[in-house]
């Protein structure tokens, strides 16, 4: 029961050696973020050559510290998307390889189960349960009734999260990625521009993030064009304070409505440190067990799509050698109960 598992759905090329959906053997992750910082954003063709010119060496900087050899391996998975089609294949095509070359089976995994399991590596998830995936470019509410059944209950109908925190970021001329630049402004803050929520229809799991965004650019506007000196972290503080407090909300309803046992935060946003502490203290007071992956566990990493491919492993749920990457791949038709 001992998976390699290969991510290279975005702007980071990782490999990881897990053992049992649980244990880390190895969780070697190159980030590009310094590659794509001068750009802004992410480059899709810088990122696909980087993801070539690093994977080989990453893998087998992950069997070698894992401690293994390739002989030792069960099944190799590989993030099947959602994610930048370009970067996806490079990790595919290596995936495919191995496990041609070494005759044990492939699993295409899905990126954001992967972001949900990386809870599984460092706590016990308990069923049903909630999700809160936050990511650059994820916001939802996921239920999973039982192990490794996705149903997704809110959506974002805009921007992501992590996507609003880049954008405001940019218009602040901080650097890329923004998120933790707003969250640190937003922690030192002594003031607050109080801004807008949106909370859509009463009932909603929804999200909506465009609209803040607008808000906060408008502010930013006004003041660059009277001249006027803006307090940037007052503004990064009320913008962190309208994200958090409607996702806060939004969760914990979801939580009782369905009968949640635990609340599972995920994705890169979950590195952030508002939400975490709002969140945090909302479960405390309602008696709900949260459960966020350590900072590094948060963002793009290997190791998390070994802990959602053993799901597949453990029922020998496998993934034909002919298939493709699918940047728009869905995650309820991952649930282990839709195999054919
Ligand atoms: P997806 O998982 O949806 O495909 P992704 O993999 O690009 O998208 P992640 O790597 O999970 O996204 O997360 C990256 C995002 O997390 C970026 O938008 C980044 O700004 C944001 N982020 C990271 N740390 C923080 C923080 N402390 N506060 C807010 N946002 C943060
Ligand atoms: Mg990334
Ligand atoms: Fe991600």
């Amino acid at each position: 029961d001992i998976i390699l598992a290969i991510e290279t759905s975005c702007d980071e090329t990782s490999a990881a050696v897990v053992r049992g959906g649980k244990h880390i053997l190895s969780n070697v992750v190159s980030s590009q973020i310094e590659i794509h910082e001068r750009y802004g954003g992410v480059v899709p063709e810088i990122a696909s050559r980087k993801h070539v010119e690093s994977i080989t060496l990453i893998i087998e900087q992950a069997v070698k510290e894992s401690g293994l050899s390739l002989r030792d391996l069960s099944a190799i998975a590989v993030t099947q998307g959602p994610g930048l089609v370009g970067a996806l294949l490079v990790g595919i095509v290596a995936a495919k390889s191995l496990s041609m070359a070494l005759d044990i089976p492939l699993i295409g995994t899905h990126h954001i189960a992967g972001h949900i399991y990386a809870n599984e590596l460092e706590h016990n998830i308990v069923y049903p349960c909630m999700a809160l995936v936050v990511s650059g470019g994820h916001t939802e509410l996921v239920r999973m009734e039982s192990e490794g059944e996705f149903q997704v209950v809110g959506r974002t109908r805009d921007d992501a999260v992590g996507e609003a925190y880049d954008k405001v970021a940019r218009a602040l001329r901080l650097p890329y990625p923004g998120g933790p630049h707003i969250d640190k402004l937003a922690i030192e803050a002594e003031n607050t521009i109080v801004l807008p929520r949106a909370w859509l229809e009463t009932d909603s799991y929804d999200f909506s993030f465009s609209g803040l965004k607008s808000a906060v650019l408008a502010v930013i506007n006004q003041h660059r064009m009277k001249s006027l000196a803006l307090d940037e972290a007052a503004l990064a503080r009320g913008f962190q304070e309208s994200v958090t407090e409607v996702l806060v909300t939004k969760a914990l309803r979801a939580v009782r409505h369905y009968g949640a046992k635990q609340l599972l935060l995920c994705g890169g946003v979950a590195a952030n440190r508002g939400l975490r502490k709002a969140l945090a203290a909302k479960c405390d007071a309602e008696k709900i067990p949260l459960l966020v992956p350590s900072h590094a566990l948060c963002t793009d990493n290997a190791a998390m799509i070994g802990a959602a491919a053993y799901l597949k492993l453990k029922r020998s749920q496998f993934t034909d050698l002919d298939m493709k990457g699918d940047p728009g791949f869905s995650l309820e038709s991952w649930s282990v109960g839709k195999a054919d």
